[in-house]
């Protein structure tokens, strides 16, 4: 049986005061919410301490919003793995495609971040997900393979047991478009089948797949009721508690 997993990725708002309210708003409503569910608040860095103050106690999660590559050292402005177990992450976002696309960052550095968050001890939401242009003309799933195949190609089948995977097409996300459950679901199918090809059977049956872009509370229940869809990555409605804690199950 797969967990839920409803995470919210705050991006580049909320100051730690703000995040602060906003993750005890949350905590405090997530009484009723079943243990099959993992809730995981994803805020800037400058947030964490804050944020994870606001909801011990509560069943949420903290995570981050990136890695370095790195484990220590002479690398200004980074932030490792250490660090974010340290403050209490058990998550981090890998690959969001504002990084990938804003950012630029690349397949290497990413597949190498991805292993600093399994050596760290975080598991890697692992982002991927194809422009419009690229749905359009048709190479979707062969985008989305093989951001699968440069992120997680290698890895051992015990360190891809802890990865998470979010498909976010980057034309829903922000957008107010969501792709249709049946888009999702059928996307979700292939990388579970690409999953069964390179690390077996039981990492195909075993590993998460959220779905993200533009999830709201009237999108929520028609994408989680799809069995291919173990969860949700929501960027702008998670940025209040009411709207976030409407798409959480209970
Ligand atoms: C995201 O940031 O991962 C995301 C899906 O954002 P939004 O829900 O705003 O589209």
């Amino acid at each position: 049986m797969r967990r839920t997993i409803i995470a919210g990725n705050w991006k580049m708002n909320k100051d730690h005061i703000e995040g602060a309210a906003l993750a005890r708003e949350i905590a405090a409503g997530l009484a009723r919410t079943p243990p099959s569910c993992d809730v995981v608040l994803i805020p800037p860095f400058t947030s964490l301490p804050a944020v994870t103050e606001a909801i011990r106690g509560s069943i949420a999660k903290a995570g981050a919003q990136d890695i370095s590559a790195e484990d220590e050292g002479a690398f200004t402005g980074e932030i490792s793995g250490r660090m974010l177990r340290a403050l209490g992450c058990a998550y981090v976002l890998v690959g969001h495609s504002e990084r990938r696309h804003i950012v630029g960052e690349g397949a290497e550095l990413l597949a190498r971040k991805l292993r600093a968050a399994l050596r760290s001890g975080l598991a890697p939401v692992y982002c991927v997900g194809e422009l419009l242009g690229e749905r359009e003309s048709g190479a979707a799933g062969e985008v989305v393979s093989r951001q699968i195949r440069e992120g997680c190609e290698g890895l051992a089948p015990e360190e891809f047991s802890r990865v998470v995977v979010a498909y976010e097409p980057v034309w829903a996300i922000g957008t107010g478009r969501t792709a249709t459950p049946k888009d999702a679901s059928d996307m979700h199918g292939s990388i579970r089948r690409l999953i069964g090809t390179l690390f077996g059977a039981a990492a195909a049956a075993e590993t998460p797949l959220l779905y993200g872009g533009s999830v709201k509370p009237e999108s929520a229940p028609g994408l989680l009721a799809d069995p291919e869809i173990d969860g949700l990555l929501v960027g702008g409605a998670s940025l209040a508690s009411d709207s976030f804690l409407a798409i959480v199950p209970r």
